[in-house]
């Protein structure tokens, strides 16, 4: 699916420099890859992408092209148990939205499954691999520690038929899951664990979603990354930090294939840089589906969610998320951003390209008592304050008005001056009116406030009355405007670190763990004590019924507009029709509600 109301911003003109940039600056100067610039996005099909995944694309994709490469896709699918083709339409579908394309060059991991098998059975026969038959527990006691070596397997030294007999039994299926692992022999001593002998195959009976139930065998993800890389002559292999220890393990193996002629030199040399971590979300798969498998949220597209097809429903903008990603630029330490900067990309954004509209999302009745009741006249209103091109439009004016509850007071406060008994106001693109009395039902309540307009104040009209005024509300025809429902939306979380041991605490104050980074197959971290679902804001949706201009409900859906003085909003991509017209807001305007 394409994005026809995104206004995509073109890639920065004047890149800012980072160690990457460098990086390949270096390499384009000694002619390493003789100018090539490959990249890859490798998610794994489990899941919706979120925010953080935009960084890692927008990072992959935006280099890539920038130097007049090319980023491919690949899917690292080798967990058949935890995959499904739903979550790679969707992936694929996100990194097309934020405007990417990779041509011909998507892949999957399992493209590669003959060659990672063909070369374990090499590593096996040059005496670098054995079948390793301890369990989980034994090999993971085994391991040692940071500052203690590790213990050999008893079966390290099994002899290469052996190894290969067993291995070949491994995939044929004759033993159960978790009975073998095939394990590197390289040197339990070594002060890097993942250098202590680490597992590359493990028996899997599990139905692939592409290679159905050809194996039962599947390959480890350090094992899978890096060959697969190197198949595709990719040149930077960027990922996020937490697989800088990773660095040996990936350089070992694909030198040794290369040294055996199995795999092209020049090799792909990986990068890492630190992961988007954002205040009041989590961005972890594992979180988001509990977020959702519990009903937490209304699905995966759930306005409030921190994936992408939540932002896309949210009316967050590809550009605002490339803006983000330029200010947040990219490092190589560990850091927190505030939630904040990313909604400010969104508003600098939306505010360059979104047309205005005007919408009363909590309604209260202005009745103009000396305007005749069967007459209406068009104000004019412009699309864009900043671009006089795009033109403007008619706005009807009547007796009978919507205005923001909020923009009345019975008893004003200091300083309040929108509509008062007494006090002049302006609606805005229409007339100077002066509020003269409210109705109320037997309870008290206001049900409608009155008032007389100056017919020689009109917005816009020659030889009008320029008197100035402080108030300056806007309005819209009741017998002309179109209901709409509004869904409002706050942030997920009520705390800027959920789950954590002091979720109000600074950014400082946090560990970054505090947020788990989850790698396969290693538990993330719970011993904070507490859930980030304690976290939850359970007051972030309300849907309100309110009213929109006409050219506001004839929106296609996906349109995004400001609404004059309360935010930015989307025509919601499932629900809007010009009939029924639903909007969400995507972000509250920074400062304009109380002027
Ligand atoms: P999660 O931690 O949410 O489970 P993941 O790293 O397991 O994410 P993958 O599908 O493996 O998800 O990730 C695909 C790519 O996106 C990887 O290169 C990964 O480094 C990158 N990525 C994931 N999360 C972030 C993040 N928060 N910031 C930047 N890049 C990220
Ligand atoms: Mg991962």
């Amino acid at each position: 699916m394409t994005d026809n109301h995104s206004h995509e911003t073109p890639e920065v003109a004047r890149p800012v420099s980072n160690f990457l940039r460098a990086a390949i600056d270096k390499d384009n100067q000694t002619g390493k890859y003789a100018g090539r610039v490959v990249t890859r996005f490798p998610p794994e099909p489990n899941g919706y992408l979120h925010y953080g995944h935009a960084k890692s694309i927008i990072l992959n994709f935006g280099l890539a092209a920038s130097y007049g490469g090319r980023c491919h896709l690949r899917f690292d699918d080798t967990n058949p148990l935890k995959e499904n083709p739903e979550f790679e339409a969707s992936i694929a579908d996100s990194v097309r939205w934020l405007g990417y394309d990779w041509g011909e060059h998507r892949f999957h991991a399992s493209d590669y499954f003959d060659d990672l098998y063909r070369f374990a059975e090499w590593f096996i026969e040059q005496g670098l691999a054995y079948v390793d038959g301890q369990t989980a527990e034994e090999m993971r006691a085994s391991r040692g520690t940071l500052t203690e070596p590790g213990k050999e397997s008893p079966d390290r030294h099994r002899s290469v038929e052996e190894n290969l007999s067993l291995f070949r039994q491994m995939k044929a299926g004759d033993f159960p899951d978790g009975r073998y692992v095939l394990r590197l022999k390289i040197d339990m001593a070594s002060p890097n664990l993942n250098l202590r002998d680490p597992g590359i195959y493990r028996i899997r009976h599990a139905e692939h979603h592409r290679t159905r139930d050809k194996w039962n065998v599947y390959p480890l993800y350090d094992y899978t990354h890096c060959i697969s890389d190197a198949k595709e002559r990719v040149t930077h292999s960027i990922c996020t930090l937490e697989f800088q220890d990773h660095r040996p393990l990936y350089d070992w193996i694909i030198n040794k294939l290369a040294d055996g002629g199995m795999l092209p030199r020049p090799l792909p040399c990986q990068y890492e840089f630190a992961r988007l971590n954002l205040t009041y979300v989590v961005l972890s798969k594992r979180f988001l589906i509990e977020l959702v498998n519990g009903a937490y949220v209304d699905g995966w597209d759930d306005p409030r969610m921190p994936t992408l097809v939540g932002a896309r429903r949210r009316g967050f903008t590809p550009a605002g998320f490339k803006l983000f990603a330029e200010r947040a630029g990219v490092s190589k330490s560990d850091s927190w951003l505030d939630f904040s900067l990313l909604e400010n990309a969104m508003r600098d954004d939306l505010n360059e390209t979104a047309c205005r509209r005007v919408a009363v999302i909590h309604p209260l009745k202005l009745i103009i008592d000396n305007y005749p009741q069967d007459k209406s006249e068009d104000c004019f209103a412009p699309n864009h304050p900043k671009k006089p091109e795009l033109g403007t439009r008619a706005i009807p004016f009547s007796r009978e008005l919507w205005i923001e509850r909020d923009d009345f007071m019975e008893t004003p406060v200091k300083g309040f001056f929108r509509m008062a008994i007494g006090q002049e106001v302006r609606l805005r693109y229409g007339f100077l009116v002066r509020c003269v009395g409210v109705d109320k039902d037997e309870h008290g309540n206001i049900t409608a406030v009155h008032a007389t307009y100056d017919p020689e104040t009109k917005s816009g009209t020659e030889g009008a009355s320029l008197r100035k005024v402080k108030g300056n509300i806007h309005w819209l025809s009741v017998a002309h405007a179109v209901p709409a429902e509004i869904r409002l939306y706050d942030r997920l979380f009520k705390v800027p670190f959920p789950g954590a041991k002091n979720p109000m605490g600074t950014l400082e104050e946090t560990p970054v763990d505090a947020v788990s980074v989850e790698l396969e197959e290693i538990e993330p971290k719970s011993d904070v004590g507490r859930s980030y679902l304690d976290d939850l804001n359970t007051d972030s949706k309300h849907i309100v019924r309110g009213f929109v201009e006409a050219e506001a409900a004839n929106a296609q859906p996906e349109e995004r507009f400001q609404f004059e003085r309360l935010g930015y909003f989307v025509a919601d991509i499932k629900d809007h029709q010009p009939k029924r017209p639903v909007f969400n807001r995507t972000v509250t305007l920074k400062d304009t509600w109380q002027a």
